[in-house]
């Protein structure tokens, strides 16, 4: 008989060996991938091919489906191989562009010692060069900036902006008095984890803490919350780390990335410091002599300007861009030294320099400006994921026209009376408005699923459910955390810890969150962790929550009150236009009547009447109105059917144990097919 520890190893050999196989098996198709890219030079056809991609997808997670393989899991995985290959093939194409540029060693130089954030960047940048790395630490910015500058390195990397703390001055000070070029970019993830030598050390020992001032600033949150604990400021992150590592103590902590501690036998005793969850630094690398950047390549071009002492000097370079097409990314401004009150302008535009519209703006803004200078031209690093579409995840396959929604009806009839509302009217505004969050477009033409349970109840719960919701093709993640309950005694939600399991639910799975915001003062706090906000129904004319969610930048769902007409429900959304945020969305979810076969009745007639009255989208939330899970796919088929702009559905791992709302919820089995009824053919 075999013993339970022979069986292990024997299993663990087969993995060993299956891993081996994969690990060849993506060699080879990176060669492969290569093998396309020297193809795709010369044809000045664009690296990527979108709509490629998605096929390519789409038949992944159906052979996948086959084999048990969850599509989440399946896009995850060919996302990062298809990334590798696209990043792989633009170093292939810059060195066909550069002839000359290939070096054996590249003398590069950075901030910090080992394990600074400036390191981590720089070895993964080179990392799909194909030359050595020799690295040179610097202490300074400027001194990277000089060694570059005076030929003792290749290469200077620099972080410019952090996505939580924003530009980073001092850099942005250097470029006005370098002659280097930038020639690449690469964004970084930046996770900062509180580190000590000692794993057992607790958050009350700490008495110093060591940090570089822009790391403090993106943790100011955390810090603040710390008690008795002194701050020293470090001229790097390596250099508190390394320092860290010196006092050998359970009161000194150092921060900085787990990988970079690990360079000092620092280990993280504290996750997630930033004050955003999403932390990524943006990194520049500058050389001596400009690049070209291949034309199939998405490029990117830096400008330093200073514009002429005249009235709307900014907004004539600005136009000079728009004129030409060129569309804008970044746009910085530092006060020149010596002249007082006088502005520096830097702009990034996705563009490359040997472009004739650029070519055309350059030679424009040349003239309307005092100073100019193409600080560089270099390939954009953002490889953005390709998305699977409700459709493409929807199980069956496609078919054209059920996409179409129905055209806006038009009417002969002559208002009856004047109306009250002014800014959500047609009249205002004759375009569709069209609010994207996140991937997801909502209003036009499209049909977009929201999912989600009616409350957040457990991790698990939460998880489990958006798992399924994004598999199918949901697009955003709904959960309620505030729960507007008719009886005081019922469950009310998990508030805020509620939130924070809904947002890492959705960032897991990589979609938006919406959850319902019933109190004006939790607005703003709301704000920071949903990118959407909910007026739940019992709320709709609650005037000055409406006011509030006015003042915030967040998308709003507005859904239609238990006894509002139609008019109320535009006068509500009025009131949040009215306060500077135009972008909301209106709901139908039933209306009170005589009708006791449902929880409510569904009143599709809005829908129509709406995309007649108001330029903003118009969704349907089928659970609310029927409450019964049976009558769900047959109104959210009729929804898509009358032309609204999406569904909100609510769905739940077990109904028989859901805190609320259980009864309306769909089973996971019965979302899947209401997802391939909306989306795919029979
Ligand atoms: C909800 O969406 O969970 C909810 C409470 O909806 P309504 O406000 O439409 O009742
Ligand atoms: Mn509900």
């Amino acid at each position: 008989m075999t013993k339970p520890q022979d069986d292990m190893n024997l299993l663990r050999d087969s993995i060993n060996q299956l891993d081996a196989q994969m690990l060849d098996t993506l060699a080879q198709r990176k060669e492969l991938a290569k093998k396309i890219g020297q193809r795709k030079f010369g044809t000045q056809s664009a690296i990527r091919d979108k709509d490629y991609e998605q096929l390519i997808l789409a038949d992944r997670i159906q052979k996948g489906r086959a084999l048990g393989l969850d599509a989440n899991y399946v896009v995850h995985l060919f996302n990062t191989i298809i990334e590798d290959s696209v990043l792989s093939q633009h170093v292939e194409f810059q060195a066909r562009a550069n002839p000359g540029n290939q070096q054996d060693i590249y003398n590069v130089t950075f901030l910090g010692e080992k394990g600074s954030y400036s390191h981590q960047a720089a070895e993964r940048y080179f990392s799909r060069h194909p030359g050595k790395v020799a690295e040179h630490s610097c202490g300074t910015f400027k001194e990277a900036v000089e060694r570059v500058e005076s030929g003792q390195a290749n290469y200077a990397i620099l972080p410019i902006e952090n996505s939580t703390s924003g530009g980073i001055n001092e850099v942005y000070d250097l470029l006005q008095y370098t002659s280097l070029s930038i020639v690449g970019e690469i964004i970084q993830p930046i996770e900062h984890r509180l580190l000590s030598p000692f794993a057992d050390a607790t958050l009350d020992e700490i008495t110093t803490l060591l940090t570089h001032p822009q790391v403090h600033a993106q943790c100011s949150q955390f810090i603040a919350k710390l008690h008795n604990v002194k701050v020293e400021f470090c001229k790097s992150t390596s250099h508190a780390m390394r320092q860290a590592q010196e006092a050998n103590s359970h009161a000194v902590a150092a921060i900085g990335g787990a990988v970079g501690g690990s360079y000092y036998n620092l280990v993280p005793i504290h996750d997630n410091l930033a004050n955003q969850r999403e932390n990524h630094s943006r990194f520049i690398i500058l050389a001596k002599d400009p690049q070209k950047v291949a034309g199939s390549i998405p490029a990117k071009t830096s400008l330093l300007l200073s514009t002429k002492h005249e009235p709307g000097a900014l907004v004539e370079a600005l136009l000079t861009l728009k004129n030409h097409g060129i569309n804008m990314t970044k746009l910085e401004s530092r006060p020149i030294n010596g002249n007082p009150w006088e502005e520096m302008f830097y702009i990034d535009v996705e563009e490359n320099l040997e472009d004739p519209d650029m070519e055309a703006a350059i030679e424009e803004l040349r003239q309307q400006t005092r100073f100019f200078k193409v600080l560089g031209c270099y390939p954009d690093a953002a490889v953005d994921p390709t998305e699977p579409t409700s459709k493409t995840l929807s199980r069956r396959s496609p078919k054209a026209d059920k996409k179409k929604v129905p055209a806006t009806p038009k009417t002969d009839e002559k208002p009856l009376k004047k109306k009250a509302y002014h800014l959500v009217s047609r009249q205002h505004q004759a375009e569709d408005t069209i609010i994207q969050i996140g991937d997801a477009k909502i209003g036009g033409d499209s049909f977009v699923t929201i999912a989600g349970p009616c409350a957040v109840e457990s991790e698990e719960q939460i998880f489990d459910t958006a798992r399924q919701v994004k598999e199918y093709g949901g697009a955003l993640l709904r959960g309620g955390c505030f729960k507007p309950r008719t009886n005081p005694y019922s469950f009310q939600g998990m508030g805020y810890e509620g939130l924070d399991l809904l947002e890492a639910a959705g960032k897991k799975y990589r979609m938006p969150i919406v959850t319902e915001v019933m109190d004006a003062e939790d607005v703003v706090k709301v704000a920071r962790q949903a990118d959407m906000l909910q007026i739940g129904a019992r709320n709709m004319q609650n005037f000055s929550l409406l006011k509030e969610v006015g003042k915030v930048h967040r998308p709003v769902f507005l859904k239609r009150g238990l006894m509002a007409s139609l008019d109320e429900l535009l006068n509500a959304a009025e009131y949040i236009l009215a306060q500077g945020n135009k972008q909301v969305i209106l709901c139908e979810r039933g209306i009170r009547t005589f009708e006791t076969a449902t929880r409510n009745t569904l009143d599709l007639s809005a829908v129509p009447i709406l995309k007649q009255e108001t330029h903003l989208p118009i969704m349907i939330d089928p659970s609310h109105a029927v409450g019964r899970r049976d009558l769900v796919a047959p109104m959210a088929k009729a929804a898509k059917a009358v032309g609204a702009h999406g569904i909100m559905v609510e769905i739940h791992p077990n109904p028989e144990v859901a805190k609320s709302d259980g009864p309306q919820a769909l089973r996971f089995p019965q979302y899947a097919e209401l997802m391939a009824d909306l989306y795919g053919e029979d």
